[in-house]
């Protein structure tokens, strides 16, 4: 079977021919809700989670990366699953807030965190911010102590590179992320001397997109020598170790689902050594994922508003492309330019018969989604899709290039659809719950 037709019975179905997103057919949600759009599928994000946590041992808890996609209603669905949220800025904050986590289930991590950050958070009351620098770590504390409070706080460290797994080098270069750990003793004894602080562990994150669980394991196992050596300097166990995210979905024909069955194995062997160990007493693991959770959950839904040939080269020209889904271009870090998974959505049983690239309707040359795709024969007015597109992809997306309205988002759950993001709508939380007052004229 051909690696689009795996994933379409994977993830999704097709009766007659057409694909259904959690038993919708996307027809019917392209002209109840209008084109262009993303459409996620509940039931897919509810299989992954369950995966995932069959997958990791009991001491392991898991904090969604909302950056991957701050919609509310993915927030709200993996918070009923017992999911806490690992947020990168104030505004994902106010978006956990909004979407009814409890700060206590909040973790920050990210660099550059400005004091009106640090602030918001700290007066809300989150469990934990992952320190990047000692500068950070005095700001943190600073705000505490005006406060009149003890912050909790992590330090996120860029492990050397000691950790390789495979191909990928997990660490060991220059990053803006965290502290090196060659640095690690001294950073340490400087955060332990700032009194409203309560350190309570580290956090690692070397990479992302990993589909080899052995990479992963390695990954964890320098997680784990790290922090023994920071539990053996605060002379008590760390409350928690934080693995990052990382995990990893198929994108490209070559590239396989993770192994979960393999990466279970490993990792219980791994635990069982661990648990019997004074340092980890008590403590908490924590992975992060956003890709691996809601990714494959995700379609982008366009229509062909035009086709040419140019110079013997046949262009579908859809009405979206790179300013609604940047990763899809390629634009987004893409070191070999690659298609995502790519489909005529009305026509998924019919033989690909032509070689066409897919554009979208902006004014530059980067707007190409897919280049010398296999298609079948299609028409204007035809739905082309693009499949793993639930993380990285509107969010991620330059949405005011050209100022074409943001695309909707819709959400099916068991067969019932819903409008979770009008078209032209940017964020769920208002503006107003943000700006820093003293920093900006909001006059203006
Ligand atoms: C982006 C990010 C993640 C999520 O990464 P994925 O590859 O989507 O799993 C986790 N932790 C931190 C600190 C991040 O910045």
């Amino acid at each position: 079977m051909d690696p689009l037709s795996h994933l379409v019975q994977r993830l999704f179905a097709s009766p007659n021919g057409e694909l259904a997103i959690g038993g919708v057919a996307v027809s019917e949600l392209a002209g109840r809700y209008g084109t262009p759009l993303f459409v996620y599928d509940r039931g897919v994000i509810e299989k992954k989670w369950e995966l995932l946590r069959e997958t990791l041992p009991s001491e392991f808890a898991i904090f969604y990366s909302v950056k991957a996609n701050p919609n509310r209603t993915i927030l709200r669905c993996l918070l009923e699953k017992g999911c806490g949220l690992e947020i990168a800025s104030g505004g994902e904050f106010v978006q956990a807030l909004d979407a009814g986590c409890s700060p206590e289930r909040i973790l920050f991590a990210g660099p550059g965190k400005t004091e009106s950050e640090l602030d918001l958070v700290l007066a809300g009351g989150i469990a934990e911010i992952h320190v990047e620098s000692v500068r950070e770590a005095c700001r943190v504390a600073s705000i505490a102590q005006s406060r009149g409070l003890r912050a909790g706080v992590a330090l996120r460290v860029n492990p050397d590179g000691e950790a390789e797994g495979g191909a990928m080098r997990m660490g060991g270069r220059p990053s803006p992320f965290g502290v090196d750990e060659e640095q690690l003793d001294e950073t340490l004894d400087r955060i332990f001397d700032l009194g409203s602080l309560d350190f309570r562990g580290i956090h690692l994150f070397a990479g992302t997109q990993i589909l080899d669980p052995e990479t992963l394991l390695n990954q964890y196992r320098k997680g784990l020598d790290i922090a023994r050596r920071v539990a053996v300097r605060l002379g008590k166990p760390l409350r928690r170790v934080d693995f990052g995210g990382g995990l990893g979905i198929p994108y490209f024909p070559h590239e396989h689902e993770l192994d979960m069955c393999k990466l279970q194995e490993s990792l219980n062997t791994l635990l069982s050594s661990v648990r019997v160990q004074e340092a980890f007493a008590g403590t908490e693991f924590v992975v992060e994922p956003g890709r691996y959770l809601v990714g494959e959950a995700g379609v982008y839904v366009a229509r062909i508003n035009d086709i040419k040939i140019s110079r013997g080269k046949k262009f579908l020209i859809l009405d979206g492309g790179m300013n609604h889904h940047l990763a899809a271009s390629g634009n987004l870090g893409q070191t070999i330019k690659r298609n995502y998974p790519i489909a005529v959505l009305n026509k998924l049983d019919q033989p690909a018969t032509e070689v066409v690239d897919v554009v979208g309707p902006l004014c530059t040359p980067l707007d190409c989604l897919g280049r010398g795709v296999n298609l079948p024969r299609s028409g204007v007015g035809d739905l082309v899709g693009v499949f793993q597109s639930g993380a990285y992809a509107r969010s991620a997306s330059p949405l005011g290039f050209l100022s074409h309205p943001a695309p909707p988002e819709v959400w099916v759950e068991r067969g019932q659809h819903r409008l979770i993001r009008r078209r032209g709508e940017l964020t769920d939380y208002s503006r107003d719950q943000l700006i820093d007052k003293r920093s900006c004229d909001t006059s203006l």
